[in-house]
């Protein structure tokens, strides 16, 4: 099935989030259907764009998310980039997103690390006494090197790191009001099309 764009007039996918024709965004309120609603008026000098031509087998790509776009359109129908090109994207940048939260993660198990090693320090220097202290300062350190893993991993799109940095954010969750609201503003970014493409593309 498809749907009429009730901007321009041209028939989208009906799974289309975006106008392939101009870059309207749909709404459940939106969305007409042919039976609802004639084509826009293709009279000369009334309309700025011709109708919709009946799409042809030839397929183009979003350069942002790796969509295919049908032939002669103008915008992604999955994320609304006009970024559109003949083949798929050989590469789809990081997103800023995914880099700042990567960045942070690698601070985090710096942080951990250096407490780690100046607990362990503090303890191997007590001598028997202070056995405690290194094993506490081993157990933070080997929490700084998987977490740091993990951030490499996250950051060069592995999507085992996207997942995690999910459940993450899911624990995050629990922490009101700011880690909720952190935890929310994650969730939805590494679900959005172009970051899910991100780490979705071969490796
Ligand atoms: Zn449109
Ligand atoms: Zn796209």
């Amino acid at each position: 099935m498809t749907k009429y764009c009730p901007k321009c007039g041209a028939q989208n996918p009906d799974d289309a989030v975006y106008c392939i024709k101009c870059g309207y965004r749909f709404t459940e309120e939106t969305v007409q259907h042919r039976s609802e609603q004639a084509a826009p008026s293709t009279a000369p000098g009334t309309a700025n764009q011709p109708a919709a031509q009946p799409v042809t087998s030839q397929v183009q790509y979003c350069q942002e998310c790796g969509s295919p776009v049908p032939y002669g359109m103008n915008y992604c129908p999955v994320c609304g980039s006009f970024n559109i090109g003949p083949n798929p994207p050989a590469r789809i940048p990081r997103p800023n997103g995914v880099l700042v939260l990567g960045v942070l993660q690698i601070i985090g198990s710096a942080i951990y690390i250096g407490i780690g090693t100046f607990i362990g320090g503090l303890g191997t220097a007590m001598g028997p006494f202070g056995l405690i202290f290194a094993q506490l300062g081993l157990i933070f350190v080997v929490i700084g090197i998987l977490s740091l893993i993990f951030a490499l991993a996250f950051l060069s799109g592995r999507n085992w790191g996207r997942i995690l940095m999910m459940i993450g954010a899911v624990l995050e969750l629990l922490d009101f009001p700011i880690g909720t609201v952190l935890g929310i503003v994650i969730l939805w970014y590494l679900t959005r099309p172009r970051v899910k493409a991100y780490f979705k593309q071969p490796k």
